[in-house]
């Protein structure tokens, strides 16, 4: 079961830069409720309140029992992007924005090692068959180590609970009817319809 998804934001320049915030200089943790994800669907379904719903891909990696990564997958931090520039105008925080049903779409997980293997690995994500983010994790601000000791020293994490480590640039809107395919280069690959 997932309690917990511990997400970062800004951890890559290029993307940080295209929504005109700065980059940080410690890792930006938000959270997105555990009943957000889905697991290996086919369907992300947008809710009927949204207005302008956008794709993040980014790597995902779970907590196991002893607190150590031992599986990752590729997820989508599905994200209202109308509501979320509103809330940070105001200085709210992002909830409404981020935490809403079906806004964790995560691939089947493939078992990993170690973050090292992690760490040199292209993300890329197609809307209809056009490429709309490529990026790789060697981008990162801050790294999966950094960004895994960050979460165990703040924050009460569980087994089980995933941390999503913040998207490359690209990010864009998805309409009902788009297909999306997320890959993570030689490890995973994953389909979803927009309803
Ligand atoms: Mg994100």
């Amino acid at each position: 079961m997932i309690r917990n998804i511990w997400a970062v934001g800004r951890n890559y320049a290029d993307h940080a830069k295209e929504l005109g915030n700065s980059v940080p200089t410690q890792p930006m943790i938000f959270l997105k409720a555990g009943s957000c994800a889905s697991l290996a669907a086919s369907e992300i379904k947008l809710p009927e309140w949204s207005k302008d719903v956008h794709h993040e891909i980014e790597l995902a990696l779970r907590f196991d029992q002893n607190l150590q990564i031992s599986d990752a997958a590729v997820a989508i931090d599905v994200t209202e992007r109308a509501f979320q520039a509103e809330l940070k105008a105001k200085g709210h925080p992002w909830t409404l924005a981020k935490s809403f049903k079906d806004s964790c779409p995560l691939s089947a997980f493939f078992p990993v090692k170690n973050l090292e293997e992690l760490k040199n690995l292209n993300l890329v994500l197609k809307v209809n068959d056009e490429v709309r983010q490529n990026g790789n994790t060697a981008q990162m601000i801050f790294s999966l180590q950094t960004l895994v000791d960050f979460v165990l020293t703040h924050f009460p994490v569980t087994p089980g609970d995933v941390l999503l480590t913040g998207t490359p640039a690209g990010v864009g809107a998805m309409k009902s009817g788009d297909i999306l395919e997320a890959e993570i280069a030689g490890k995973v690959r994953h389909m979803w319809k927009v309803v």
